[in-house]
């Protein structure tokens, strides 16, 4: 009897509507937290040694709701005594002593989960979003004299402020997507979104159902919805006598 192409394309504009909503405030969040983000601690929470793409890499990494960061470093066997295999063992013979704080294998997000290798041996990357971690850029530091700075954005949207190892100096959104991440979020705002803007509709028109009235306009139908609605013409075929 119903039509379903009307009601299809009104779930299909609907999914447009909440899905774009839900990935701008995915972002917006993102960028929130990512302008708060406090200096990591010296200390890292958890440190890594692994080998990729045939380089040893050392990893330390910070995480808090809403942004995590790792550093990580190249550990090259001709300037250090680290040699790929020793290295290895330090970090085996490491595990056992604490493995909460130890892990063996590459962070899960950013550069060392890139197909392709870094060409520089050191940087740090930071993510940001909640309830994911949906997008993260990279900023590399180096050596000036005694001072550390910030030498290059990867990856970024420099808003203000330039190289510095303070990050409250410089405003730097990150552009780069966390697909997993950005799309669980987009779904979970774009369901707030939903409800917010649907769902007030959609429990007026169930009470409705529910006391025999017009689903469009509240006029009392006795609880006969299939003729449709004499006062606004609802669910008629034909518009109603006098129209
Ligand atoms: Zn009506």
């Amino acid at each position: 009897m119903t039509d379903r192409r009307p009601i299809l394309k009104r779930w299909l504009r609907r999914t447009v509507i909440v899905g774009s909503l839900g990935l701008l405030t995915s972002i917006a969040v993102a960028w929130g937290l990512a302008t708060s983000i406090p200096n990591p601690p010296n200390i890292a929470e958890t440190e890594s040694c692994f080998v990729r793409w045939d380089r040893a890499w050392h990893t330390l990494e910070w995480r808090r709701t809403g942004n995590a960061h790792y550093g990580w470093v190249e550990v090259r066997a001709e300037t250090e005594y680290w040699t790929v295999d020793r290295l290895l063992a330090h970090y085996r013979d490491r595990i056992k002593m604490s493995p909460e704080h130890w892990r063996d294998s590459p962070p899960g997000w950013g550069t060392m989960a890139q197909p392709t290798q870094p060409h520089t041996g050191t940087a740090i990357d930071s993510a940001a979003g909640w309830p994911m971690l949906c997008l993260w850029d990279q900023y590399r530091r180096v050596h000036n004299g005694d001072q550390l700075i910030n030498l290059d954005f990867h990856g970024s949207w420099l808003i203000s402020g330039g190289p510095s190892p303070n990050r409250g100096d410089f405003v730097a959104l990150p552009l780069r997507p966390l697909w997993l991440g950005l799309s669980a979020n987009a779904a979970f705002y774009g369901a707030l979104w939903s409800l917010a803007i649907f769902g007030p509709g959609t429990i007026r028109r169930t009470i409705r159902r529910r006391r025999g009235r017009c689903l469009a306009c509240g006029y009392n139908l006795q609880a006969n919805l299939a003729p449709g609605c004499p006062e606004c013409g609802w669910n008629r075929s034909t518009p109603p006598p006098g129209a």
